[in-house]
């Protein structure tokens, strides 16, 4: 009798569970309830290799452990990690020969396999809710810059492509970023006026001008911008071309300072 009624106790409170969830919002309910029913019938997975996961975090142990975190010693302006130790305030031989349009790069991780799987379920997959871990990597990689950022803007995609993808997976980290930091984002201060072309196999001086002028300040949108401290949001920092041609227009626009911060950055090896 006792087994019984535990069982039915259980299944109770898988029923009660189910319905919960299921019902929690509307606005995300087919999507949450979805994947609470799924839950009950598989267990979340690893979103890197796969691994069942004991918790519904995004990653198993040992693909945490292989995500690379960007620590000190960096360049204080273009934030690329120093192979070496290096002193305080120390900045790169790129920094110094080659200065970028914005003040200072931050990223949470080197761009690697997992992060890479990350960007990719966020951008691809439709995995919305890896927004939210990814954003509290980079509040924390990017403190220095927040505690000083008084408006938050996310790197647009073309509206063309934006229509194709649903949503700017830069502006849903950004306002991740919001919530944590308090700072306001303001996704429609900076426009993408033309579709570019895939920057993959370009050099870097043809990446610049492939995203020359590409981006603009609608006037409307200039008080967002003028006289203020700028945070611009993207998930990967690849060559810095698009931010630097991002920051060149804020800059015009009369932002005070232009900072990047990113999810993750490619460092070529060397
Ligand atoms: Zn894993």
């Amino acid at each position: 009798m006792e087994d019984t009624g535990r069982e039915a106790t259980g299944r109770n409170a898988i029923v009660r569970h189910w319905l919960e969830t299921a019902g929690r919002s509307t606005r995300h309910m087919a999507r949450a309830g979805g994947r609470a029913v799924l839950d009950l019938v598989l267990p979340p997975t690893c979103i890197s290799c796969r691994a069942i996961v004991a918790t519904s975090g995004p990653l198993c142990g040992p693909c945490w452990s292989r995500l690379r975190l960007i620590e000190r010693p960096f360049c204080e302006r273009l934030g690329t990690p120093f192979p070496f130790e290096a002193s305080e305030g120390r900045l790169s031989v790129e920094a110094i020969t080659d200065p970028p349009a914005f003040d200072r790069a931050r990223a949470a991780t080197l761009f690697g396999p997992v992060s890479q799987d990350l960007v990719h379920g966020l951008k691809y997959a439709d995995r919305m809710d890896l927004a939210v871990p990814m954003a509290r990597m980079m509040a924390r990689a990017g403190r220095e810059l927040l505690a000083e950022a008084d408006v938050l803007i996310p790197v647009p995609l073309h509206p063309l492509r934006l229509w194709r993808r649903r949503f700017n997976q830069s502006a849903l980290l950004a306002r991740h970023l919001s919530r944590l930091s308090g700072v306001e984002t303001r996704t429609e201060a900076l426009v993408r006026r033309r579709a570019t072309p895939s920057q993959i196999s370009l050099t870097r001086a043809e990446r610049r001008a492939n995203v020359a002028g590409a981006f603009a300040v609608p006037d409307r949108q200039a008080g967002a911008v003028a006289g203020r401290r700028v945070l611009l949001v993207d998930d990967v920092f690849t060559t810095g071309a698009t931010v630097d041609a991002c920051a060149r227009t804020l800059r015009r626009t009369g932002a005070s300072g232009i900072d990047v911060l990113t999810f993750a950055r490619v460092v070529e090896a060397g």
